[in-house]
């Protein structure tokens, strides 16, 4: 992912994969250097970790250092697992959501083969829906595997599910399948009726990454402890505002989490992170106010922006998708950065009308929506 001193001469290439020397890997929202920016780009938290969460990770930073940190986060899984009324070895944790993520297909996929029978081709298979958290794809083409994109409805909803629990060419045999709910980028809630409905034929593995699911009414926690094969995603970046120090976590049968654990690094989890996460889980009524403020906010700026013309789709995130009127999206992107404020375009097709913006604080929303105000008045 580094840039290279200088272009690497072919010879120097022919020692990386082929498949690897095509990827083309994630590309992370920017993180700008430049000082003043409000940056709306990466569904990060507005509001800081609690007090206590600061003070137990001030505490921490000692000696001791020095020490390997426990090498499952054994600590957390424990209250993880009280958290979510299941046992430790229901849990997995991991360095953010995305170590796990990619971990999935690393003990779940085959690499794919030439000319797979039908059987072995599922078994070689990456299952997502389009268009979802871009990563998905990017993990499929490491592990060198087939990737089956299925398209979501023009809403964002799921395709209907008839009533063998099939839908369109859904593979339910696949190695792996991700399914980001609440639906990142349109925010949009899927319920637990429609989710269970979906995991209930599923033979393959299947991921429910709950990345955002704080920040809206419904989860779906308890599939992951009735079917042997659901995975809940889950991350302390977004809603925890512990972005930077990388926990995430997977609940799910003993024998996959037990898998997983068997490919991870063996100090995946920092120290720091372990302790910040555990003081989180002590101090959750101070992250519930939090949830409800950025809730208030999001409707509050869903009128604002609809009021100037914006079509503002619904959203149970931390972040609105809208499109936006009179210029095309990748060009208000660049208005608003011209006016230092940064939002996310997707280049893809069903989300390019598009523009997807944090929900942040409010004065971040209010210079967003005197922003709006000037571009629309030039
Ligand atoms: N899933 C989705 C849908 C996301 O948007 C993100 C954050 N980009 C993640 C998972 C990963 O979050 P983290 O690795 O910070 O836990």
């Amino acid at each position: 992912m580094k840039s290279a001193p200088s272009k690497p001469s072919r010879r120097v290439d022919q020692l990386i994969r082929p498949s690897i020397q095509r990827l083309h890997a994630y590309v992370p929202g920017e993180q700008p250097r430049i000082a003043g920016l409000i940056k709306l780009n990466t569904n990060e938290n507005p509001y800081p970790p609690s007090p206590r969460v600061l003070r137990a990770i001030k505490q921490s930073v000692d000696a001791r250092l020095r020490l390997y940190p426990h090498p499952t986060a054994q600590g957390l899984r424990i209250k993880l697992a009280q958290l979510h009324g299941c046992s430790a070895e229901n849990v997995i944790v991991g360095n953010g959501s995305d170590e796990l993520l990619a971990l999935a297909t690393r003990a779940f996929v085959e690499p794919a083969t030439p000319k797979p029978a039908t059987r072995t081709r599922s078994a070689q298979t990456v299952q997502f829906f389009t268009p979802s958290y871009s990563l998905y794809s990017v993990l499929a083409a490491i592990q060198g595997a087939i990737i089956n994109a299925v398209p979501l409805q023009r809403d964002f909803d799921l395709p209907p599910i008839n009533r063998r629990g099939e839908i369109g060419n859904w593979d339910q045999k696949a190695a792996v399948s991700y399914v980001t709910t609440p639906h990142a980028p349109s925010g949009r809630a899927y319920s637990l009726a429609q989710l269970d409905s979906l995991c209930r034929t599923h033979q393959g593995v299947l991921i429910l990454d709950e990345a955002y699911v704080d920040f809206g009414p419904q989860h779906a926690m308890s599939l992951a402890l009735k079917y042997p094969h659901v995975l809940v995603a889950r991350t302390f970046s977004k809603a925890y505002s512990l972005c930077s120090l990388r926990i995430g976590y997977f609940v799910g049968h003993p024998a996959l989490i037990e898998a997983l654990d068997k490919v991870r690094d063996s100090y995946n989890v920092n120290g720091l992170g372990q302790i910040a996460a555990a003081a989180t889980l002590d101090d959750l009524p101070y992250y519930r106010l939090r949830f409800r403020k950025i809730i208030a906010t999001r409707q509050k700026l869903g009128s604002e922006l609809a009021e100037r013309g914006f079509e503002v789709l619904p959203s149970q995130t931390n972040f609105v998708l809208v499109r936006p009127p009179l210029f095309p999206a990748a060009e208000w992107l660049a208005k608003l950065r011209e006016r230092r404020l940064l939002v996310r375009w997707f280049d893809s097709p069903k989300v390019s009308a598009y523009l997807r913006i944090t929900i942040g604080s409010d004065r971040e929303m209010k210079a967003l929506v005197r922003a709006v105000d000037a571009i629309l008045k030039h």
